[in-house]
């Protein structure tokens, strides 16, 4: 052996940490576990950031985000959880598909290698095949981002059935690496209000749980109303054999982007590098660049009003919130670092459908955007919204659905094709502006709708003096898509001499990309067949964003 070799330094272990739910859910895991990426990262750290949902849902497509929240598709089109959206926010970082897992996509891998013999005639055994096809999912994940630390986010709380594999996982990563990984519960700790008083119990009783499992916490963050006191935090140390600085206080914050600054400020980096034992490193600007950005949000020097317009019945804005998470985030993210504070109003176009004349109310609003959506659902609302907006040149952005609805509207009331209609809606329409593309005829007419809409990342090229180059000043850009139908080739020509504007294509120049209205014409009509918002970070609004809310500004000043 050559003596160069013998006094190479080992590589340092990888570190892993899960991240797992106690008492109750909807807390902020996900913020969380995120947080806790922001704050190694800035610790000069490479972090990633893995989801384990319990589903058996192969992947998060075919759940209902009304229920679900957003469905947030990566750069190769997998389709997953809003916090793999999260993640990728709060590290500045586009993630790979290995970082994302469901219960469903484990058991299928496993059940299909069975079928194929590659167990070789052994029982195949989820405590035993299933975890290690969850370790080797994490491995995996790993290398492809050559992560130091690794976080895996177990989804649902702890006690439950669902996600008991997941955790048993965890259980058995410790065992193989004893030094390298750490388990971090987010508890809550509620404050009854004839008591006044934070109770610990319920937390007590999650550690148990865990403890039923082989496993103990290695920190707590405490999720409360306000403030955990030092005598809440003995209470929990004691009872669950912890020392105090690693319980952390998380309370209720008015943005989520001042979690990572708290959880600095109550000493979460040190605890976690001593906990995992990793070697100091030289800090970067992260957080001060986080302090930057809260600092401009915390400082508006004026608000704009934007309407959101869909049908909604059952669902409260709590719900409505997680559906569109990233479209929200996008607006607050360009409208924070433009120093505007973003007024959103959910729109239920009903009242628009059976009460035509409340429309004018819309004048109120700087903006409007139509984000993505599906099926025939106060579609005819929406359009109404849209022809107001054209001609109150109040800016408008609709995205994915939106821009089809958008381009249905010209259609109807401009370039003259009365009745004109997207066949997702209206499969017999005349003019069908909006047509299923040719790619997804079969899978439509097979039914198989799993992961088979036209996913991910596509380049597009962009026409030179457009509101599109404008903003983007680039002719190719790429952009993260989900659809099915797209404007229909045969009425380009039509709508195009009516006075609508593809600024952007597919390099072939076959798929509208961006459709517009010219700056002579209108302040700000845009409309995009991909979905912008999965590409906005806090700290990198997307310029199409950014367009929108300088035009809102605009709007508000002109008024
Ligand atoms: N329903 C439309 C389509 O499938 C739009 C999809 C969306 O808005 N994500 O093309």
């Amino acid at each position: 052996m050559s003596s160069r070799k013998k006094t190479k330094t080992k590589k340092p272990a990888t570190k892993y940490i899960f991240v797992m739910g106690g008492v109750m859910s909807g807390i902020g895991k996900g913020i969380t576990a995120s947080s806790i990426g922001t704050v190694l990262q800035s610790k000069g750290y490479r972090v990633t950031l893995m989801k384990a949902d319990p589903y058996l849902n192969v992947d998060a497509g075919t759940m209902n985000p009304t229920e679900h929240g957003e469905v947030f598709v990566l750069e190769n089109g997998l389709e997953t959880d809003q916090d793999m959206g999260n993640y990728e926010r709060f590290l500045n970082r586009t993630l790979p598909p290995e970082n994302y897992m469901t219960n469903g996509m484990v058991f299928k891998y496993v059940i299909d290698k069975e079928r194929a013999l590659g167990y070789k005639g052994k029982c195949v055994e989820p405590t035993y095949h299933i975890t290690e096809e969850i370790l080797r999912r994490i491995a995996i994940a790993q290398k492809k981002t050559d992560a130091e630390v690794v976080v895996v986010e177990i989804g649902g709380t702890i006690g439950e059935y669902q996600n008991a594999i997941f955790l048993e996982a965890a259980r058995q990563l410790k065992l193989k690496h004893p030094h390298d990984v750490i388990n971090i519960m987010v508890s809550y700790l509620p404050m009854p209000a004839k008591l006044g008083e934070m109770k610990t119990k319920p937390t007590q009783n999650a550690v148990r749980q865990l403890n039923a499992y082989g496993m103990n916490p290695h920190m707590i963050i405490a999720r409360s109303e306000v403030p955990i006191d030092k005598k809440r935090k003995e209470k929990i140390a004691y009872m669950c054999s912890l020392p105090i600085e690693h319980i952390i206080s998380a309370p209720d914050v008015n943005s989520i982007y001042e979690v990572p600054i708290n959880f600095e400020k109550d000493g979460l980096g040190k605890a976690l590098i001593s906990l995992l034992g990793l070697p100091r490193k030289k800090e970067d600007d992260t957080l001060h660049a986080w302090k930057r950005f809260l600092s401009k949000k915390n400082n508006p020097k004026d608000t704009i009003r934007i309407a959101i317009p869909g049908k909604y019945f059952d669902t409260g804005d709590f719900v409505l919130s997680d559906a569109y998470i990233s479209v929200i985030e996008a607006i607050k993210a360009a409208a924070y670092h433009e120093q505007v504070e973003p007024i959103i109003d959910w729109i239920n176009v009903k009242d628009f459908e059976d009460r035509p004349e409340t429309l004018k109310n819309l004048k109120n609003y700087d903006a409007i955007l139509v984000p993505g959506g599906f099926g025939a659902s106060g579609i005819e609302g929406k359009i109404s919204v849209i022809a107001y907006a054209r001609k109150n040149k109040i800016p408008y952005f609709g995205i994915c659905y939106g821009m089809q609805l958008m381009v249905v509207e010209y259609a109807r009331h401009v370039a003259r094709l009365s009745g004109a209609h997207t066949v997702e809606v209206d499969p017999k329409t005349q003019y069908p502006v909006i047509n299923v593309m040719e790619s997804q005829k079969e899978h439509l007419e097979q039914g198989i709708y799993g992961g088979t809409m036209r996913l991910g990342s596509y380049i597009a090229h962009i026409q030179p003096k457009t509101q599109a180059y404008k903003m983007y000043k680039n002719t190719v850009i790429t952009e993260r898509h989900r659809h099915r139908y797209e404007v229909n080739p045969e009425y380009i020509e039509q709508l195009t001499k009516a006075g609508l504007v593809f600024s952007g294509t597919s390099p072939d120049g076959v798929l509208m990309e961006i459709a517009e209205l010219p700056a002579t014409e209108h302040p700000f009509f845009v409309g995009t067949q991909f979905h912008p918002e999965f590409l906005s970070r806090p700290l990198a609004p997307h310029p199409i964003f950014t367009g929108f809310i300088k035009a809102a500004k605009n709007k508000k000043k002109s008024k």
